[in-house]
């Protein structure tokens, strides 16, 4: 990964460069941001900068022989760890799923990232093995580059036995870089925290995601703006918002919409009972249709510049917005937004659709 397939953050990458060319590189830094602001591209492509046998003042140059390992992420001086499941005990099992998904999609979130290495609802973990591991790898000369790095991404999931760290962080072996990748400092253990120098990452510009939303996934330039407006600054979000249309939901959507105006309480059950079987995927699926079509009736409302919209779309979300205003609109963009997150962590679904389904009558019906 170069700098120049990260998404935004000049100033960082800025930065970043100039701790590698006045030649004063932290040994343990932590890179911490919210989901999608690109903490994990960041540090692949800080690695690969300061593996660079011929990098220039702005990037790596992409095709020496340490650049074109890296940026298969195969480096034999590039250790990666992050969350697994057990029965595994050390991260490597899962070395080969934790290329394709860096390939897939540098900037998956946690979420994502399970969505590779499970099947059911279990907790990812860095367990005690794995940190052996670290160590034992860490206490290896470097074989082909100058330096050693540690990529750690999810340093949260370290429990207290991850303390056996600490002398390896606190005294790294020669030319050896911690690089760790985190989105909440709260569930890092203290005593790695305050071992670590803090790289905050901010919101990606919108501007930046709107480039790259037409860049790589070829949106046309007011979908792209629209949907970067919207996006929180995450590109991961971007991309669930850009894809949400692809869905064929409007149907499953439209008539949900029309239960809640109704606002029968045994319909709403029945709705419930029966979505409350689908998996978390398919629900954020749902929502995130919902979160598009909501910022289709802002369009709607308040410029003409319409997005590209199947006749069916058109209809329905032209229809809707004579219902809504701007500050019903965005109550609703809150209430789907917030149905997300708690889908996401795995939180109750009959509670959570009935009560979000009261929620949204009641907002239906206020205007
Ligand atoms: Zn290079």
């Amino acid at each position: 990964m170069q700098f120049a397939d990260v998404i935004g953050q000049e100033a960082l990458k800025q930065r970043l460069r100039e701790s590698v060319q006045s030649g004063r590189i932290p040994h343990a830094q932590l890179f911490l941001g919210k989901e999608g602001s690109g903490g994990l591209p960041l540090a692949l492509a800080y690695a690969q900068y300061i593996a660079c046998e011929n990098r220039s003042p702005l990037d790596s140059c992409g095709s020496c022989h340490n650049c074109s390992k890296y940026s298969k992420y195969i480096h034999p001086d590039l250790h990666f760890s992050f969350p697994f499941l057990s029965p595994a005990e050390e991260a490597r099992e899962f070395l080969e799923v934790w290329r394709k998904a860096l390939h897939d999609n540098p900037y998956m979130g946690y979420q994502e990232w399970l969505g590779y290495i499970q099947e059911g609802q279990k907790q990812g973990n860095i367990p005690i093995k794995e940190c052996r591991a670290i160590i034992r790898n860490l206490s290896l000369k470097p074989f082909e580059s100058d330096y050693k790095v540690l990529l750690m991404w999810f340093p949260e999931f370290l429990s207290n036995e991850g303390n056996v760290l600490l002398k390896i962080i606190e005294e790294p072996p020669y030319k050896t870089l911690f690089l760790l990748v985190a989105e909440n400092s709260d569930r890092i253990l203290p005593t790695i925290l305050s071992r670590t120098q803090m790289v905050r990452i901010p919101p990606i510009a919108a501007d930046a995601i709107a480039g790259a939303l037409e860049q790589r996934l070829e949106l046309e330039a007011t979908q792209a703006r629209q949907i970067a407006m919207l996006s929180d600054g995450s590109y991961l979000k971007a991309m669930h918002l850009s894809q949400a249309s692809e869905h064929e939901l409007m149907n499953p959507f439209r008539e949900w919409f029309l239960l809640c105006f109704e606002g029968n309480k045994l319909k709403l059950l029945d709705w419930t009972q029966e979505y409350q079987g689908y998996g978390r995927e398919e629900l954020k699926a749902f929502f995130t249709y919902g979160l598009y079509v909501l910022r289709n009736c802002l369009v709607n409302t308040y410029t003409e510049t319409g997005v590209r919209l199947g006749e069916a779309e058109k209809n329905f979300i032209s229809k809707l917005s004579t219902r809504l205003n701007a500050q019903s609109i965005e109550a609703l963009y809150k209430l789907l937004n917030s149905s997300i997150y708690h889908i996401e962590r795995n939180a109750n679904s009959k509670v959570l659709l009935l009560d979000l389904s009261m929620q949204v009558h009641h907002q239906l019906r206020k205007k």
